[in-house]
């Protein structure tokens, strides 16, 4: 049976997730092609590898009904940065569910933007070593 709601994740899980996907190789040959992920590439449905992706939890906050849009760049980075920080506390992190590529072991974060007319699926890569802890 499909959980309703995935599994709260935050920043420690997700470093521990993410590190363990980098142990298993380059995976720069996989079919999902999210490797060069690296700064929230806009991907429509049809071009998300949903056949190959896990879901491993949320980094939402289910108590929170309405998520900070507040982003996190101390060094000067910007929400596109390949080299943002990955601060699960701030946008859009704050709103990201978390797969798993099941063929190459890449973590990747998703989140979903909501236009008037459209809707914009955005994803990034998780590296460990960006992620921050801020509280
Ligand atoms: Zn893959």
């Amino acid at each position: 049976m499909r959980d309703a709601f995935p599994r709260r994740l935050h920043a420690s899980d997700l470093r521990e997730l993410a590190t363990q996907g980098e142990l298993g190789g380059t995976g720069e040959d996989c079919a999902c092609r999210l490797r060069h992920a690296k700064g929230w590439e806009s991907m429509p449905e049809e071009r998300w590898p949903s056949q190959l992706m896990e879901l491993q939890g949320t980094l939402r906050d289910p108590s929170i009904e309405e998520p900070t849009f507040e982003e996190f760049h101390p060094a000067g980075t910007r929400y596109e940065s390949p080299g943002a920080p990955i601060a699960t506390d701030f946008f859009p992190f704050n709103r990201c569910d978390v797969y798993r590529c099941t063929a190459c072991g890449l973590l990747v974060l998703r989140y979903t933007e909501y236009g008037g007319y459209y809707v914009d699926h955005r994803v990034r890569r998780v590296e460990a070593s960006l992620i921050v802890d801020t509280v």
